[in-house]
């Protein structure tokens, strides 16, 4: 068990412009901790895991697990093992060998082998399919058996890439809890990428949002929904998206489809200090609610398209009057408004309001 963490660690690759793929990223990720990376495709997300894994050259800066300087040791000296997207088993061995094989290739005597092999596959509720080939195994089994082969390393890291995205949606849900008891049973620290923000939410101890090889904030996952440090993270962490619009300032607050949301003493303060006409305005889907026709404090939202999921309904909807101005709302799923209807919307708290930049993005306050 380790500690990991990149200092200033870039990775750059040649080209006119060169591609900044990971800039100058510093994360520290705890002993035990399970932390999640996450960014749109493109991100940066497997280079910055693969730097880690010495995959990867690191250009600038260095990585450290535990005291240890490895930015220029090579793959197998680092006491990390890696579950890739695509399993990668070797189809003409059983589950077992499979398992076993790393283990193997390190000189270890057969019956110690089969001995941490059991383990993992109890763990892994693989006992039965030991002596399998792979293509008799459904794909939550094969995804276990990757699973297993980095386990019986006993690794002091585990680095994961999208280990999910081959499963089909429900066993990915079964499998990402799976992972994340796993997880807090071996108490190895782990690093895991995924581009799902749902996935990144259920299963980080922490999550680090990256975007263009630049990290843009890491933390709980509670703290990135309520706390978003700019408005890209405001969008991309919750499902749906937050509201992100202009907002006009006027008096003590800012105007949103006709409607004042007045600005606490200190949201105000940073607009002031800062001077701005206008800032970037967030609200999730459920901060919406449908209000009494007859609500000053409100909108009219004419409704363009209802999700029944059940619980609750979405609702998507256009500002009246300000074309264009699209808007979601999470509202009681049994009264649902129709297609076509106007409805009245107003804020459930005035407070529940995220204020960014109008141009940098950055949280106000
Ligand atoms: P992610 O895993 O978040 O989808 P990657 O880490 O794979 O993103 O890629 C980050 C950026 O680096 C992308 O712009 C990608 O095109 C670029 N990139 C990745 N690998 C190479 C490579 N071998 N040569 C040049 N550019 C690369
Ligand atoms: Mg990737």
């Amino acid at each position: 068990m380790a500690e990991v963490r990149y200092e200033s660690a870039s990775r750059v690759y040649a080209g006119s412009p060169p591609v900044r793929a990971v800039d100058q990223l510093d994360l520290s990720v705890e002993d035990g901790e399970f932390l999640v990376l996450v960014g749109p495709s493109g991100s940066g997300k497997s280079t910055a895991l693969r730097m880690l894994a010495g995959l990867e050259d690191i250009d600038e800066g260095t990585i450290r697990i535990g005291e240890r300087d490895v930015t220029h040791v090579p793959p197998k000296g680092r006491d990390i093992a890696m579950v890739f997207q695509s399993y990668a088993l070797y189809p003409h061995m059983t589950v077992g060998q499979n398992m076993g094989f790393a283990l193997k290739l390190q000189g270890m005597p057969k019956a110690q082998i089969t001995e941490k092999v059991t383990e993992a596959a109890k763990l892994l509720d693989l006992e039965k399919y030991l002596s399998r080939k792979p293509k008799a195994l459904s794909g939550g089994q094969r995804q276990r058996v990757a699973m297993g082969r980095a386990i019986v390393r006993d690794p002091a890291v585990f680095l994961m890439d999208e280990p999910l995205s081959n499963l089909d949606a429900k066993l990915r849900v079964e499998t990402r809890a799976n992972i994340a008891a796993l997880q807090r049973r071996l108490g190895t620290t782990t690093i895991y990428v995924t581009h799902d923000q749902v996935e990144a939410m259920t299963m980080g101890h922490r999550v680090a949002v990256l975007k263009d090889g630049l990290l843009q904030q890491c933390d709980t996952p509670r703290a990135l929904y309520d706390t978003p440090a700019n408005a890209f993270v405001a969008g991309f962490m919750g499902s749906p998206a937050m509201n992100l619009r202009e907002a006009r300032v006027a008096g003590n607050g800012v105007v949103l489809g006709g409607m004042n949301v007045p600005l606490s003493r200190d949201a105000f303060n940073a607009v002031a200090r800062q001077n701005l006409q206008s800032v970037t305005l967030g609200v999730r889907p459920e901060s919406l609610s449908l209000a009494p026709a007859d609500t000053a404090q409100a909108f009219d939202l004419t409704v363009e398209l209802v999700e029944e999921l059940g619980a609750d309904a979405l609702v998507h909807g256009v500002i009246t009057g300000e074309p264009g101005s699209r808007v979601v709302m999470r509202v009681d799923g049994r009264t649902p408004p129709a297609l076509g209807q106007v409805v009245r919307v107003a804020l459930r708290h005035p407070e529940e309001v995220h204020l960014f930049h109008p141009e940098s993005g950055d949280r106000l306050i």
